[in-house]
Parts: structure tokens; C-alpha cells; sequence
């Protein structure tokens, strides 16, 4: 059995207490939500924190509420658990594609902690890197962590472990907006800002700073579908994950986006597929050309599970479902 090696735990109560209790800890404190992920990586001594600093009894990240602060925008705190966030009813109403995007992560249990920060902070992850200690130190590990090599592509001067997160394709797709809080006060970053396409470095954000809410635009003449591919339906990460934006002008679409999850190191949005869309009725061919556009750049590397020559191919065949259910809802609307 795995163990998680010892560390302090802090609880603070207020955003102020948390990032001075980072100050004082430094590089060896981590913030900590759900822990669905970064206790299995401390175990596994990915991540090795001396000083764990929760961010679950901080009022600001438990508002479940969405305020409208004159930008029609939606707000939802970040220490929301995966199953509130797929209940809530404004949320079900309104940002289907995000409900459902956090209904699919994992298991009940799972989602019953895990949040929608922690989600949107996930790790990347790897075939080599999310083993034991004694496994990767068995193949004298790789460059993502205590090693020299990436053993996916070894002639490689960068980490390609991918984004396997659910919900943060969708935030990019649908023009999410993030609001940091660190030291130096706080900013608001797009999600489409907030990732790196790099293993290691797969977010801009300052490892001091705190991921307080996430603001989401008004659901006006837009509709938006997310669709995973995984092993098994009731338990796996993506290795693969489509989600699919429009804003419909009548029965055109007036601007499209098509973001692809689990098959590059951050959210990868393919604009040619968007482009392919852009103000055409979605019509078959509008759809096949979309697809068509969506497989060219879709790269899946031999780093999770599936034959990455079928996942590539299973591109073309999810961005065609997705658009297909937005034009179904959009018949019914
Ligand atoms: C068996 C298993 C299956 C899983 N399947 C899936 C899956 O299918 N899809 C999926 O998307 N995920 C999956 N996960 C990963 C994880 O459970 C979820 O992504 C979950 O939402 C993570 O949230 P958390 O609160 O537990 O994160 P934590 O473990 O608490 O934190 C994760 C990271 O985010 C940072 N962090 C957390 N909150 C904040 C914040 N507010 N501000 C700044 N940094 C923060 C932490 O420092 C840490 O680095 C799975 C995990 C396991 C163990
Ligand atoms: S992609 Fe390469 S460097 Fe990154 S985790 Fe995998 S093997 Fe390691």
C-alpha cells in the first residue's frame, strides 16, 4: 500500500491567512481542495509538499450562488464540489455543457470531493509519470519528475504528459474567465489563458496564487456540448474530450469554437474547426468539414490509454457527434 509521507496541515479560514501561510511556507507549500489528486501524487511522490494548506474553509471559494456584477456574467466559487456543481439549477439550466462536463468525471465518491478548482489545477499526466516511486524509479524516471528523459518522445527537450482534466476544455470553449488571487493582489485571466501547452509547465498561474471563481458569460444564443471518450464509462479519465461551443445567429452559426481535451498538454482549441463553421447553416458538409479540421492537428502521443492511431481517428467521429447534438438541440430550442 501506498503511503502518504508526513507533512503540517493548515486550515485557514480567510483568502489573507492562506497566502501568508504560503508566504511563509514557500516552495514547500502546496494548497490543497478535494485532495482527489494531490494526495494520490504525494503518495506516488510526484509532488512532495512539507506543509498542505487547504483552501476548503475559505468563504469566497464556497459561493454557490451566481452574482451579476453588471456583465451578465455568472459566478461560481471554485471549492464547489464536482457533484454540487452537477446539480445546481442555474447550472443545469444554463451551462449544461459544464454540469454534465463535471458529472463525467470519475466516480460518485470522487466527485463527492473532488472540486471544481482542483479540476481546473489538475496535474497532467502521463503512462510513465502516474506510477509509483519504485516504478519510475525503475526506468531512472523522466524529465516531469527526479529524471533526464521523456520515454514518450526521448529525443524530446519538453514534457508532452497531456490535460486530462473534464471541465476545462468546456471553460475554454465557452469564454470562461478565472480570478486569481495572490500577493500582488488579483487578476482575471480567460481560460484559454490559464494553460500551457508544456507537461510540466501546463499552468500560468503563480503556484502562490489561489483559483477563487470562475466566471462564466451570459447564456445568451449560445449552446455548447462536451463528449469523452474513456475506457470504462464509469471511472476513467478522458483520452479524449470534445467540447463544442456556437453562437447561433437563427439557424446560422454566427461564431463556433472546438476544444479538445486529453491529447496535448493543455486544452487544445483547433480555430480551423471553429472556422470551418463560421457562418454556416450546420449542415452535413459544414459538420464533416469541421471534423476533417479537428483530426489534421489532433496529435495524440503514446502516453495514455488506446492505440494513439484510434484516438486520433475517434477525433473525427466525437467533433462530429457534438455538433450533431447541437444541431438537434438547436431543431428542438
Ligand atoms: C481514480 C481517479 C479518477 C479520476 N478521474 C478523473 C476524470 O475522469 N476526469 C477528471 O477531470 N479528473 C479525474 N480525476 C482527478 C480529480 O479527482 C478531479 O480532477 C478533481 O476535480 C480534482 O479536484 P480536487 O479538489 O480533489 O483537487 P486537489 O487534489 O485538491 O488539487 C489538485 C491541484 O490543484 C491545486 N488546487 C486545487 N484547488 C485550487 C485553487 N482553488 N487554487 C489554486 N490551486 C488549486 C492543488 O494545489 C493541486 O495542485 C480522477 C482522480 C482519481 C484518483
Ligand atoms: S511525456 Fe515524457 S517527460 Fe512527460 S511525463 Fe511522460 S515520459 Fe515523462
Amino acid at each position: 500500500m501506498l503511503r502518504l509521507p508526513s507533512f503540517t496541515y493548515h486550515q485557514p479560514r480567510s483568502l489573507a491567512e492562506a497566502l501568508r501561510m504560503k508566504a511563509d511556507a514557500g516552495p514547500d507549500g502546496m494548497y490543497v481542495a478535494g485532495g482527489t489528486d494531490l494526495y494520490p501524487n504525494m503518495k506516488r511522490r510526484h509532488q512532495e509538499p512539507r506543509v498542505v494548506i487547504s483552501l476548503m474553509g475559505i468563504p469566497e471559494l464556497q459561493a454557490t450562488e451566481g452574482r451579476n456584477d453588471g456583465t451578465g456574467m455568472t459566478t461560481v466559487g471554485t471549492g464547489l464540489t464536482l457533484t454540487q456543481l452537477s446539480v445546481l439549477p442555474s447550472f443545469r439550466r444554463s451551462y449544461e455543457a459544464v454540469a454534465h462536463a463535471a458529472a463525467l468525471v470519475s466516480t460518485p465518491l470522487l466527485r463527492n470531493m473532488g472540486t471544481l478548482g482542483g479540476n481546473l489545477c489538475l496535474d497532467t499526466r502521463c503512462n510513465y509519470y502516474n506510477q509509483s516511486y519504485e516504478w519510475r524509479k525503475a526506468i531512472d524516471f523522466c524529465m516531469k519528475k527526479d529524471g533526464a528523459i521523456c520515454w514518450v518522445a526521448p529525443s524530446s527537450p519538453r514534457c508532452w504528459a497531456v490535460s486530462s482534466s473534464d471541465i476545462a476544455p468546456v471553460m475554454v470553449a465557452i469564454g470562461g474567465e478565472y480570478r486569481l488571487v495572490g500577493p500582488g493582489g488579483e487578476r482575471v485571466v480567460p481560460a484559454g489563458r490559464f494553460y500551457h501547452n508544456d507537461g510540466i509547465n501546463y499552468l500560468t498561474k503563480q503556484p502562490d496564487e489561489i483559483l477563487v471563481d470562475v466566471r462564466l458569460p451570459a447564456a445568451d444564443g449560445w449552446d455548447a456540448v462536451y463528449h469523452k471518450l474513456r475506457r470504462r464509462g464509469s471511472f476513467d479519465f478522458p483520452v479524449l474530450g470534445v467540447a463544442a461551443w456556437i453562437q447561433w445567429n437563427g439557424k446560422t452559426v454566427a461564431d463556433a469554437r472546438i476544444v479538445l481535451g486529453g491529447v496535448a498538454s493543455w486544452p487544445q482549441e483547433v480555430p480551423e474547426a471553429g472556422a470551418a463553421l463560421k457562418d454556416a447553416v450546420l449542415s452535413d458538409a459544414a459538420i464533416e468539414r469541421a471534423a476533417e479540421a479537428a483530426y489534421r492537428p489532433s496529435k495524440p502521443l503514446d502516453n495514455t490509454d488506446f492505440e494513439l492511431s484510434w484516438r486520433k481517428q475517434m477525433t473525427r467521429v466525437y467533433v462530429t457527434r457534438a455538433l450533431e447534438e447541437l444541431r438537434a438541440r438547436r431543431a428542438t430550442a
